[in-house]
């Protein structure tokens, strides 16, 4: 572990500090109405990482969570009401939103969910009609 990057990130009031060391497993911008929903944001950037790859630091019982379904446990601080994660337990990944890990290069790789797309993104990334094949998905892509 000792020659894998740390990155550290906080919540919007700095209560909750916590650190990602490591790669992530994947990144980019996720269009699903539920994301635009819980964020208030017409587009939610991603990156994924393997539970044993987050480290909470500080505030750990500020943390909030609500899943409206088992896919997915979204994670605030109940502070500042600042966004932090959202855990997916059956994919086994954790999604830490790029916004509150600012020193991570932040490189999309995929759009997901852009049937659902409100904000149109033409950046030249692969548009999938919802998730790889292997997080349950279609696989499908689709038109910019
Ligand atoms: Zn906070
Ligand atoms: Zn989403």
């Amino acid at each position: 572990m000792s020659n894998q990057h740390s990155y550290e990130g906080s919540c919007f009031c700095g209560e909750v500090r916590f650190t990602v060391t490591g790669e992530p497993q994947a990144m980019g911008y996720c269009h699903c109405e539920s994301c635009r929903h819980w964020s208030a944001g017409p587009v939610n950037a991603f990156t994924l990482w393997k539970p044993e790859a987050l480290e909470i630091t500080r505030g750990a019982d500020k943390i909030g969570t609500y899943h409206k379904t088992p896919a997915s446990y979204r994670k605030w601080c109940s502070s500042c009401g600042g966004h932090l994660f959202t855990d997916h337990p059956e994919a086994g990944l954790i999604d830490v939103y790029a916004a509150v890990i600012p020193e991570l290069p932040f490189e999309a790789g995929v759009h997901v969910h852009y049937q659902e797309a409100f904000l149109r993104i033409k950046d030249g990334v692969t548009k999938m009609k919802d998730v790889p094949a292997e997080l349950g998905g279609s696989g499908e892509t689709m038109a910019e």
